[in-house]
């Protein structure tokens, strides 16, 4: 039996037992090298600005803090920051969360005209006492510590967008057709994991979110269990799609609470799809798209979607790679 597999069938067996043996044959295993990992193929971009913070020995905060900017700062981008598409009304809102290896979060939610919601969900974890922050305050907050106020309604997002007022129907449920469209738009969400040289793992999340929401409408990603989570001792998680639905069964904590108890990241992404599945019954998640990846603190990972064709970005020292996820139904 080789070591990992031993690992998840102690963890599986005995609860109890699993973190004081993780943290034992952790201690005597090698360290993993460093490793980034994103949602969605586009995002290798992404990866590789964290990738120059990893292989520089720097933190996983810094390199996942640095990775999403990417996204972020891109008008072709139509989901994250700058050129996002908007809400009902034409506003772009943002939401983001970042957390650290020690539990240190901070999250942003419904942040209009800052590109870097990313930056602000940072500053909220590391110079205030709270760890969410939204709306006006939240723009107030980035004002008062040197942010610009920008436009991030670019002309074909609201083109766009002029073109859903005529028919003005919100349809989160997400088709094929969909799926595909988005794609060829670009990507959604930017959810990152990170472990560094130090063996210390991080984690970030931003998006613009579901176009033509309602205003003030926020989903999963900058929500610390849903969208984005981070247990040093086990490992990370993070989400795209639905928002409502990744809420609805606390994704991310869930995913990384079964890689606690021995699940491979790719198994523990697919028992969190199924407990959707099981809540809600199945004609109503093949209507819906999810994908989660998982990277745990050996630097294994792996992903699993709903629908097809959700990928994730992988860089290491070996170079890039892209995973196709696996998924539950056609
Ligand atoms: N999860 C995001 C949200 O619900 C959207 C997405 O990933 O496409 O806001």
């Amino acid at each position: 039996m080789n070591r990992r597999r031993f690992i998840r069938v102690v963890s599986a067996a005995t609860p109890a037992l699993a973190l004081s043996s993780l943290d034992v044959l952790a201690a005597k295993s090698k360290s993993p090298s460093p490793i980034v990992v994103s949602t969605w193929e586009p995002n290798a971009k992404a990866n590789e600005a964290a990738w120059e913070v990893l292989s520089k020995k720097g933190s996983a905060l810094d390199a996942v803090h640095q990775g999403v900017m990417i996204p972020e700062a891109d008008p072709d981008d139509n989901s994250v920051g700058l050129g996002g598409n908007p809400d009902r009304d034409g506003r772009v809102t943002c939401d983001a969360c970042i957390m650290d290896h020690q539990g240190n979060i901070g999250s942003v939610m419904c942040l209009e005209h800052i590109v870097h919601a990313i930056s602000v969900a940072r500053l909220v974890m590391e110079k205030t006492p709270h760890v969410q922050i939204v709306g006006d305050g939240a723009l107030q907050f980035a004002l008062e510590n040197g942010f610009r106020k920008e436009n991030l309604l670019t002309a074909s997002t609201r083109e766009r967008w002029q073109q859903w007022l005529k028919t003005s129907k919100y349809n989160p449920m997400t088709t094929l057709d969909d799926i595909q469209r988005r794609i060829q738009q670009n990507h959604d969400t930017i959810g990152m994991l990170a472990l560094d040289a130090s063996h210390q793992l991080s984690g970030a999340c931003t998006t613009s979110g579901m176009a033509y929401k309602m205003h003030g409408r926020v989903g999963d990603s900058p929500i610390i269990g849903a969208g984005l989570y981070v247990d040093n001792e086990v490992g990370a998680a993070s989400a795209t799609g639905v928002g409502e639905e990744v809420v609805r069964i606390c994704g991310s904590h869930t995913i990384v609470e079964a890689m606690r108890y021995g699940m491979t990241p790719e198994e523990a992404c697919l028992t969190a799809l199924k407990r959707l599945v099981k809540m809600k019954g199945e004609a109503y998640a093949r209507k819906v798209q999810i994908g989660f990846i998982a990277l745990n603190k050996y630097g294994e990972y792996g992903c699993y979607s709903l629908l097809p064709n959700f990928t994730m970005a992988v860089r290491t020292s070996s170079g890039a790679e892209v995973v196709t996820a696996k998924y539950m139904f056609e």
